[in-house]
Protein backbone atom coordinates (compact mmCIF):
# COMPACT_ATOMS: atom_id res chain seq x y z
CA UNK A 1 0.00 0.00 0.00
CA UNK A 2 1.55 3.38 -0.78
CA UNK A 3 1.78 6.23 1.63
CA UNK A 4 -0.56 8.28 0.00
CA UNK A 5 -3.71 5.16 0.29
CA UNK A 6 -2.72 4.53 4.20
CA UNK A 7 -3.19 8.44 5.04
CA UNK A 8 -6.33 8.54 3.24
CA UNK A 9 -7.38 5.09 5.59
CA UNK A 10 -5.99 7.03 8.45
CA UNK A 11 -7.82 10.08 7.48
CA UNK A 12 -11.04 7.80 6.80
CA UNK A 13 -11.12 6.03 10.32
CA UNK A 14 -10.39 9.42 11.88
CA UNK A 15 -13.73 10.81 10.42
CA UNK A 16 -15.22 7.48 11.40
CA UNK A 17 -14.06 7.39 14.85
CA UNK A 18 -15.04 11.26 15.51
CA UNK A 19 -18.60 10.38 14.26
CA UNK A 20 -19.14 7.65 16.71
CA UNK A 21 -17.90 9.88 19.42
CA UNK A 22 -20.87 11.72 18.96
CA UNK A 23 -23.12 8.78 18.45
CA UNK A 24 -21.45 7.63 21.84
CA UNK A 25 -22.60 10.78 23.54
CA UNK A 26 -26.11 10.45 22.83
CA UNK A 27 -26.02 6.94 23.84
CA UNK A 28 -24.77 8.44 26.93
CA UNK A 29 -27.75 10.61 27.34
CA UNK A 30 -29.81 7.52 26.71
CA UNK A 31 -28.22 5.54 29.57
CA UNK A 32 -29.02 8.88 31.99
CA UNK A 33 -32.10 8.61 31.37
CA UNK A 34 -32.69 4.79 32.18
CA UNK A 35 -33.04 3.95 28.31
CA UNK A 36 -31.17 1.08 26.92
CA UNK A 37 -27.86 3.41 25.68
CA UNK A 38 -28.16 3.46 21.96
CA UNK A 39 -27.09 6.73 19.92
CA UNK A 40 -26.99 7.66 16.46
CA UNK A 41 -25.50 10.52 14.30
CA UNK A 42 -26.48 10.98 10.49
CA UNK A 43 -23.69 12.59 8.09
CA UNK A 44 -24.87 14.16 4.71
CA UNK A 45 -21.48 15.62 2.73
CA UNK A 46 -19.37 16.29 5.79
CA UNK A 47 -22.02 17.25 8.09
CA UNK A 48 -24.36 16.33 10.80
CA UNK A 49 -27.91 16.74 9.74
CA UNK A 50 -29.37 14.36 12.70
CA UNK A 51 -28.22 12.71 15.90
CA UNK A 52 -30.51 11.30 18.86
CA UNK A 53 -30.76 7.91 21.07
CA UNK A 54 -33.05 5.50 22.10
CA UNK A 55 -36.06 6.89 23.69
CA UNK A 56 -38.47 4.09 24.06
CA UNK A 57 -39.50 4.50 27.78
CA UNK A 58 -39.32 8.01 27.30
CA UNK A 59 -41.89 8.12 23.90
CA UNK A 60 -43.84 4.91 24.99
CA UNK A 61 -43.12 3.79 21.45
CA UNK A 62 -41.41 0.75 20.09
CA UNK A 63 -40.97 3.33 16.81
CA UNK A 64 -38.48 5.66 19.02
CA UNK A 65 -35.20 3.69 18.48
CA UNK A 66 -32.20 5.97 17.62
CA UNK A 67 -31.65 5.00 14.05
CA UNK A 68 -36.06 5.36 13.12
CA UNK A 69 -35.71 8.98 15.39
CA UNK A 70 -32.36 10.07 12.96
CA UNK A 71 -33.87 8.77 9.75
CA UNK A 72 -36.98 11.01 10.34
CA UNK A 73 -35.05 13.97 11.37
CA UNK A 74 -32.30 13.92 8.16
CA UNK A 75 -35.56 12.97 5.79
CA UNK A 76 -36.97 16.19 7.06
CA UNK A 77 -33.66 18.47 6.88
CA UNK A 78 -33.03 17.51 3.60
CA UNK A 79 -36.78 17.12 2.38
CA UNK A 80 -36.68 14.06 0.68
CA UNK A 81 -37.40 10.63 1.72
CA UNK A 82 -34.22 9.12 -0.04
CA UNK A 83 -31.10 9.40 2.34
CA UNK A 84 -28.76 8.86 -0.84
CA UNK A 85 -25.71 10.75 0.27
CA UNK A 86 -25.79 10.10 3.93
CA UNK A 87 -23.97 8.45 6.61
CA UNK A 88 -25.20 6.71 9.37
CA UNK A 89 -22.89 6.10 12.80
CA UNK A 90 -24.61 3.90 15.41
CA UNK A 91 -23.44 2.46 18.43
CA UNK A 92 -24.58 -0.98 17.90
CA UNK A 93 -26.04 -2.92 15.57
CA UNK A 94 -29.60 -2.09 13.82
CA UNK A 95 -32.58 -4.47 14.90
CA UNK A 96 -34.79 -5.82 11.72
CA UNK A 97 -37.03 -2.33 12.09
CA UNK A 98 -34.32 -0.16 12.04
CA UNK A 99 -32.48 -2.09 8.61
CA UNK A 100 -35.63 -2.32 7.14
CA UNK A 101 -35.97 1.60 7.73
CA UNK A 102 -32.43 2.49 6.47
CA UNK A 103 -32.85 0.04 2.87
CA UNK A 104 -36.23 1.92 2.73
CA UNK A 105 -34.38 5.30 2.65
CA UNK A 106 -31.33 4.09 0.35
CA UNK A 107 -28.77 4.90 3.36
CA UNK A 108 -25.46 3.81 1.49
CA UNK A 109 -23.59 3.28 4.04
CA UNK A 110 -23.85 2.20 7.99
CA UNK A 111 -20.90 2.74 10.33
CA UNK A 112 -21.55 0.40 13.61
CA UNK A 113 -19.66 0.41 16.74
CA UNK A 114 -20.84 -3.26 18.45
CA UNK A 115 -22.37 -6.07 17.54
CA UNK A 116 -25.56 -7.30 19.14
CA UNK A 117 -25.10 -10.98 18.78
CA UNK A 118 -28.57 -11.68 19.93
CA UNK A 119 -30.98 -9.32 18.06
CA UNK A 120 -28.70 -7.90 15.18
CA UNK A 121 -29.71 -7.50 11.65
CA UNK A 122 -26.76 -6.35 9.56
CA UNK A 123 -25.04 -9.44 10.24
CA UNK A 124 -25.55 -11.26 13.51
CA UNK A 125 -29.20 -12.70 13.10
CA UNK A 126 -29.49 -12.00 9.61
CA UNK A 127 -27.81 -9.15 7.29
CA UNK A 128 -30.97 -6.94 5.95
CA UNK A 129 -28.71 -4.40 5.34
CA UNK A 130 -26.80 -6.94 2.38
CA UNK A 131 -29.91 -8.92 1.03
CA UNK A 132 -28.64 -9.88 -2.50
CA UNK A 133 -32.55 -9.84 -3.16
CA UNK A 134 -33.32 -6.07 -2.33
CA UNK A 135 -32.61 -3.58 -4.75
CA UNK A 136 -30.57 -1.92 -2.11
CA UNK A 137 -27.84 -3.18 -0.09
CA UNK A 138 -25.52 -1.13 2.02
CA UNK A 139 -21.79 -0.46 2.79
CA UNK A 140 -21.27 -1.73 6.24
CA UNK A 141 -18.29 -1.31 8.61
CA UNK A 142 -18.61 -2.70 12.06
CA UNK A 143 -15.87 -2.16 15.09
CA UNK A 144 -15.49 1.45 15.28
CA UNK A 145 -15.15 2.15 18.46
CA UNK A 146 -15.99 -0.88 19.33
CA UNK A 147 -14.88 -1.82 23.44
CA UNK A 148 -16.31 2.01 24.01
CA UNK A 149 -19.72 1.24 22.58
CA UNK A 150 -19.81 -2.64 23.62
CA UNK A 151 -18.92 -1.30 27.14
CA UNK A 152 -21.50 1.18 27.66
CA UNK A 153 -24.75 -1.33 26.90
CA UNK A 154 -22.49 -4.00 29.24
CA UNK A 155 -22.38 -1.58 32.36
CA UNK A 156 -26.08 -0.41 32.00
CA UNK A 157 -27.51 -3.76 32.26
CA UNK A 158 -25.03 -4.66 34.90
CA UNK A 159 -26.42 -1.70 36.69
CA UNK A 160 -29.55 -2.57 36.25
CA UNK A 161 -28.94 -6.43 37.91
CA UNK A 162 -27.33 -4.64 40.54
CA UNK A 163 -30.27 -2.44 40.66
CA UNK A 164 -32.56 -4.73 40.69
CA UNK A 165 -30.82 -6.99 43.59
CA UNK A 166 -30.48 -3.65 45.69
CA UNK A 167 -34.46 -3.47 45.58
CA UNK A 168 -34.55 -6.78 45.92
CA UNK A 169 -32.14 -6.84 49.11
CA UNK A 170 -34.21 -3.64 50.52
CA UNK A 171 -37.43 -4.94 50.29
CA UNK A 172 -36.50 -8.18 52.21
CA UNK A 173 -34.96 -6.08 54.64
CA UNK A 174 -37.81 -4.49 54.74
CA UNK A 175 -40.60 -7.60 55.22
CA UNK A 176 -37.48 -8.90 57.67
CA UNK A 177 -37.48 -5.51 59.31
CA UNK A 178 -41.34 -5.32 59.13
CA UNK A 179 -41.83 -8.90 60.59
CA UNK A 180 -39.44 -8.21 64.00
CA UNK A 181 -40.76 -5.01 64.75
CA UNK A 182 -44.14 -6.34 65.29
CA UNK A 183 -42.80 -8.87 67.84
CA UNK A 184 -41.40 -6.22 69.53
CA UNK A 185 -44.72 -4.50 70.06
CA UNK A 186 -46.38 -8.33 70.97
CA UNK A 187 -43.16 -8.58 73.26
CA UNK A 188 -44.57 -4.59 74.46
CA UNK A 189 -48.26 -5.97 75.06
ZN1 LIG B 1 -33.87 -0.54 16.02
Amino acid sequence: MGLKESMAEKKEIKTREKYMKMALKEAEKAAKANEVPIGCVIVHNGKVIAKDHNRRNKDKSVLSHAEILCIGEACKKIKDWRLEECTMYVTLEPCQMCAGAIVQARVPEVVIGTMNPKAGCAGSVINILQMPQFTHQVDVTTGVLEEECSALISKFFADLRDEKRQFREEAEAEINGGVSKEKDTEDQE
